[in-house]
């Protein structure tokens, strides 16, 4: 395991976007099941009202830091993270990595017949990539012993689960072991991206770290949940300045 970083009660594995591909690599062939999250500052302020998602982000394999808060939020903190790791920007790594190495994939999630179209759209990108099934992720709790049967049987060594967050990461944490996947990891609304339903911002807003004002402007229902960035604004500055009394106290 890789050195975590702490900021505001969740633990952060200091790894770039290669960094990361390396650990799941290594992951494929240690003892499983893995479980890979791709944490934004949502996830984090969820983490400190729930403690279910409290106790999966701490016994993931590996927590990586999606999105340009989390950064920032390290950086205030003093204890800077080395990148961003957007989600999707992994799953795409891995797809590549996938193809390479022949690890089977599987995707599940998104509405009837996105995770056929993102995974027609891979395979014609990624020559090679193996998926060996895919499943829609609109089903009821009845159902959850299909969906959980169909991919065993798949046997993948690397399941997406795009069921939204945080559905998809207490999805995959309940099933860890009846999946018998090696490497599981949510990806959002990636499938949709892959299927071409979804469009990501402009290269420049994702350089800029923009990519979620992006998502905010083309579906304003977001408000909600992003509500979450100003009040992690305010408590890592609550955090930085009482983490300093002490400091300016001793001089
Ligand atoms: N989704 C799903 N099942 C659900 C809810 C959502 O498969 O019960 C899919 C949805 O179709 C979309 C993806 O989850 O493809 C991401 O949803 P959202 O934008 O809420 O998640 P985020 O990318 O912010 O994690």
């Amino acid at each position: 395991m890789t050195q975590r970083v702490e900021i505001l009660g969740t633990g952060f594995d200091a790894v770039d976007l290669e960094s990361a591909v390396r650990r799941i690599s290594a992951m494929m062939t240690e003892p499983g099941p893995h479980l890979v999250v791709t944490a934004n500052v949502e996830m984090v302020m969820l983490a400190r009202r729930a403690p279910d998602v409290r106790e999966i982000l701490a016994r993931a394999s590996l927590v990586v830091a999606d999105g340009v808060g989390v950064v920032w939020g390290s950086r205030q903190l003093g204890r800077p993270l080395p990148a961003r790791v957007p989600g999707i920007d992994l799953a795409e790594r891995l797809c590549r990595e996938a193809a390479g190495r022949g690890w089977r994939l599987y995707l599940l999630g998104g509405a009837a017949g996105v995770a056929e179209a993102a995974s027609a759209r891979l395979r014609a990108r990624y020559p090679g990539l193996l998926i060996t099934g895919c499943a829609g992720g609109y089903f009821g709790p009845g159902e959850d012993r299909r969906v959980v049967e169909a991919v065993r049987r798949a046997s993948p060594d690397l399941l997406f689960a795009g069921l939204g967050f945080p559905r998809q990461e207490r999805w995959l944490a309940g099933r860890l072991d009846a999946l018998g996947v090696p490497v599981v990891m949510g990806v959002g609304g990636t499938l949709d991206v892959w299927a071409g339903r979804a469009r990501r911002a402009p290269r420049l807003w994702q350089t800029l770290g923009l990519e979620w004002s992006y998502r905010l402007l083309r579906e304003p229902r977001r408000i909600r949940r992003q509500l979450a960035i100003p009040q992690f604004m305010g408590v890592i500055y609550l955090e930085r300045a009482r983490a300093a009394v002490p400091r300016l106290r001793r001089s």
